[in-house]
């Protein structure tokens, strides 16, 4: 099999499409995996660069898997992270990363930047640098796709928010999101506003004994559970289990998290889509009065709007999902300075009056917009913290200025981990234990015993996922069928015994990236509020505490090898 990538540099607008070797596959697999050494390989000889610099590349990267099998379909953009200062890689599903696949390519990496506003279009091997002042430049998400698609091409792009450098504004391909870190901002500051691919190209041609399993996995996929029971049902487990972030993390159950879970939430679906490939379509458009449809909200959209601000109007949620979607923001980091700037404002640190449930669309317009208060939000809330009310109680909840999603680690501990020593930092996916947890009893999920083990076995479990770009909602793959693919891929036997080391290496590169800009594991912590103050579980008073934390930080830096 072949696999190329498209390299295109927008100082000197050069653009060479070369092979990747089938050794770096095997090695870095793909999608995540990939993106990881690529970044690397681009910035090694000058670890230190500004996020914000011509220096700092964007990986765009799918998988071997992706094009050909059911719902392989997820697009990674791998970047140092404008927000952290750190390596960040976060992905999307939709159609993108499905048509660049029948367009030839598994990897676009974009270096430089550009004097004025450009997209780029990809036919195949004709490939153009085009200015988008006029056409696509000011243009928000959905009005982009809209246009995109009309005109025959599926696209990756930015929102406003990222043109005027919000931190953490976010890539999306289609209507999905890949926004962790800011990888939009990077691409905003490259003046690249989006990747165009033709659609509707030939689909791939592939080998007889692998379209057996292709064949055989369209039928187990299409056969799965009911696809609407996805991550809504967990707003009210999570909550049942006293885990639910509440009101900036001063509580951790909602009293009115019923209201915002999947029953009413359910009521304003209007229309489900489907991913590339995929037999499941899960994904909901919702309806909202404020502005009507849009995508859907799933789990942590709904506590980040709903119970982390005291919010239980759902048209609320879904309208404030829409214009994060719209301007191009990562809801949970726009949500994040937005909970920051209510208890800022009902202490009487800024000069904004919170209004309740109103304030959450306007602060979300103004961080989208970058105007008045936005600007600063838009930096992200420990920066806003640091402007208004260092001298106060620390009330940002970040770790390296990446909000924390909706997962209490008072009540789930091995969730502490993931948050405080990445990879990614502040991020529940990379490693979620909280699943696990949920089933455990109260005295297991909040004490930190074996839960190194856990998550690094969670871990290195999801790199070998996520390098595969398959959608992590569908169950019908086993690790066994991961390693049967790969030897297929590949004309060589892969085990899955081989599989997991590489994973180990990849989680070690992710890290190394990040060893070499300077990180210190004194900072792998959490923030003040989750760390020291305890809360209430089962008529119980809970806390972390500093020490626990290293000492569990500290098992699993030997199990990762860091
Ligand atoms: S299961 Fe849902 S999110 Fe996943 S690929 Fe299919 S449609 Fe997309």
């Amino acid at each position: 099999m072949e696999f190329k990538i498209l390299e295109i540099d927008l100082n000197s607008q050069e653009i060479n499409i070369r092979e990747i070797s089938e050794k770096k596959i095997e090695n870095y697999l793909g999608g995540r995996g990939l993106g990881a050494k690529l970044l690397h390989e681009e910035i090694k000889e000058n670890p230190k660069i500004n996020p914000l610099s011509e220096k700092n590349p964007v990986i765009i990267s799918t998988s071997p898997f992706t094009g050909y099998f059911p719902s392989a379909n997820r697009t990674w953009v791998t970047t140092l992270s404008p927000l952290t200062n750190y390596y960040t890689t976060s992905s999307g599903g939709s159609h993108f990363a499905g048509e660049l696949a029948k367009n030839g390519y598994i990897v676009i990496k974009i270096t430089g930047k550009s004097e004025r506003p450009v997209h780029i279009e990809i036919n195949g091997e004709k490939i153009e640098i085009k200015n988008t002042e006029e056409e696509y430049w000011g243009k928000k998400v959905y009005d982009l796709i809209e246009d995109a698609r009309e005109k025959g091409y599926e696209p990756l792009s930015i929102g406003p928010a990222a043109e005027k450098g919000v931190k953490y504004a976010g890539t999306f391909p289609g209507y999905r999101s890949c926004s962790r870190g800011g990888t939009g901002a990077v691409l905003g500051y490259k003046k690249l506003k989006t990747i165009l691919v033709k659609k509707g190209k030939k689909d791939l041609g592939v080998s007889s004994d692998l379209k057996e399993i292709v064949n055989e996995k369209f039928k187990e996929v299409a056969n799965e559970r009911e696809p609407r029971q996805k991550t809504l049902p967990l707003v009210e487990k999570v909550n049942k289990a006293e885990s639910y972030p509440t009101n900036n993390w001063k509580k951790s159950k909602f009293k009115d998290a019923s209201k915002t879970g999947l029953k009413t939430l359910k009521k304003h679906i209007v229309k489900t889509k489907s991913c590339f490939k995929c037999p499941i379509g899960c994904q909901d458009v919702m309806k909202s009065k404020y502005t009507g449809k849009g995508d859907g909200v799933e789990y942590e959209i709904a506590w980040a709007l709903g119970a982390n601000l005291e919010n239980k109007d759902e048209e609320i949620i879904i309208a404030a999902n829409h214009l994060c979607d719209q301007y191009g923001l990562d809801v949970l980091n726009t949500a994040g300075a937005i909970a920051w700037a209510k208890e800022a404002s009902e202490k009487g640190l800024i000069d904004y009056k919170w209004k309740g449930k109103e304030s959450i669309l306007e602060l979300t317009k103004k961080i989208g917009k970058r105007e008045g208060i936005g600007k600063v939000l838009g930096e992200g809330s420990r920066k806003a913290h640091e402007k208004y009310s260092k001298k106060d109680e620390d009330f940002s909840i970040d770790v390296r200025r990446m909000n924390l999603p909706a997962y209490d680690p008072r009540g789930l501990r091995g969730m502490s981990l993931t948050y405080s020593q990445g990879p990614r930092y502040g991020c529940h996916l990379k490693s979620w234990t909280a699943g696990m947890e949920l089933g455990q009893k109260t005295e297991e999920r909040t004490s930190p015993k074996g839960k190194p083990e856990i998550s690094y076995e969670i871990m290195i479990k999801r790199i070998i996922n996520d390098s595969t770009s398959i959608c992590s909602f569908v169950n019908s793959y086993s690790r066994e069928d991961y390693a049967e693919i790969y030897s297929k891929i590949l004309g060589k036997e892969i085990t899955m015994e081989k599989l997991k080391k590489r994973a180990h290496e990849i989680q070690k590169l992710e890290r190394k990236i990040d060893i070499e800009r300077g990180i210190n594991k004194e900072n792998d912590i959490l923030p003040k509020r989750v760390l020291e103050k305890p809360v209430e579980i089962n008529g119980e008073k809970v806390k972390i505490g500093k020490k626990q934390l290293e000492k569990m930080n500290k098992e699993l830096y030997k199990l990762r090898e860091i």
